[in-house]
């Protein structure tokens, strides 16, 4: 049996490679604010009460005080990983995924990530920037720096991107053919990487990409509770404020965060 971390949220407050609108670095305040808010209880779905002291940690957000943005972003992921955490991140647009899962790469071997998405992110470039929101599983793929990664709730494929998942052989679930658990088995450490906009923002209008047809919160938490593996580390990106309606999207934010922590906590003691 492996004994795992304590699942510990750290806050990443930048949007400083989203194409089309910032707002995204404000996020993790408001996520942390949903998560602790009185207007539900502390337990996950699973069973599992986060208002027990122990249960999740949190480092708190990370300051950007080096020049290079995804430099700080490694070390300090890579930091709490050695300090026996797992790391849950808080975005910031989702080009952080890319310098995140760097850091687990280098300590896990094998690794399968398993990615809830509209957008399959796999630009070699957009709009010149190799590092943008919508290139981080290119970069991650060329790097071999997963054994696997699995895709769900796609439904933004173009001909570029088909050419990319096909090159790197990832797994790619779309939307139309959800629902897809049995996809989302394996073998070896596991790292999650939500971003907002696989719901439809019929749910979560809180995004900078809206793309409608998307899953509603039910089936996001279907398929999170259908994850089989040994979760390392996750992160939940994209949720930007500025876009919100009354705080709605934090709200579903901090259920799947919530979700997430406890599947966690249960794979800990399992
Ligand atoms: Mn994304
Ligand atoms: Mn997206």
């Amino acid at each position: 049996m492996t004994i795992l971390g304590t699942p510990t949220l750290l806050g990443i407050p930048f949007d400083g490679q989203s194409s089309y609108l910032r707002g995204a670095g404000e996020a993790p305040g408001k996520i942390r604010e949903a998560l602790r808010c009185d207007a539900s209880n502390s337990w996950s779905e699973s069973g599992v009460n986060l208002g027990v002291a122990g249960v999740y940690g949190d480092a708190g957000d990370l300051e950007f005080a080096e020049k290079d943005a995804f430099a700080a972003i490694d070390a300090h992921v890579g930091a709490l990983i050695d300090q026996g955490n797992r790391p849950v991140s808080l975005g910031g647009d989702h080009s952080i995924t890319y310098p995140i899962v760097k850091a687990f790469a280098g300590r896990y071997s094998e690794l399968t990530i398993f990615h809830f998405d509209a957008h399959p992110d796999l630009y070699d470039e957009f709009e010149g920037n190799r590092l943008s929101h919508a290139c981080p599983f290119a970069r991650i793929m060329e790097a071999g720096l997963a054994k696997r990664l699995v895709q769900v709730g796609i439904r933004t494929m173009n001909r570029h991107q088909r050419e990319q998942a096909q090159k790197f052989g990832v797994e790619v679930v779309e939307m139309r053919v959800l629902p897809a658990y049995e996809k989302l088995k394996a073998k070896g450490p596991v790292y999650i990487t939500f971003d907002m906009d696989v719901l439809d923002p019929a749910f979560a209008p809180g995004i900078s990409h809206r793309e409608p047809g998307g899953m509603s919160v039910r089936e996001a938490i279907a398929h999170l509770h259908a994850i089989e593996g040994e979760i390392v580390g996750a992160d939940i990106v994209e949720y930007n404020p500025v876009q919100d309606v009354s705080g709605l999207t934090a709200t579903v934010a901090a259920k799947i965060l919530k979700e997430i922590l406890g599947m966690m906590s249960l794979r800990q003691r399992a």
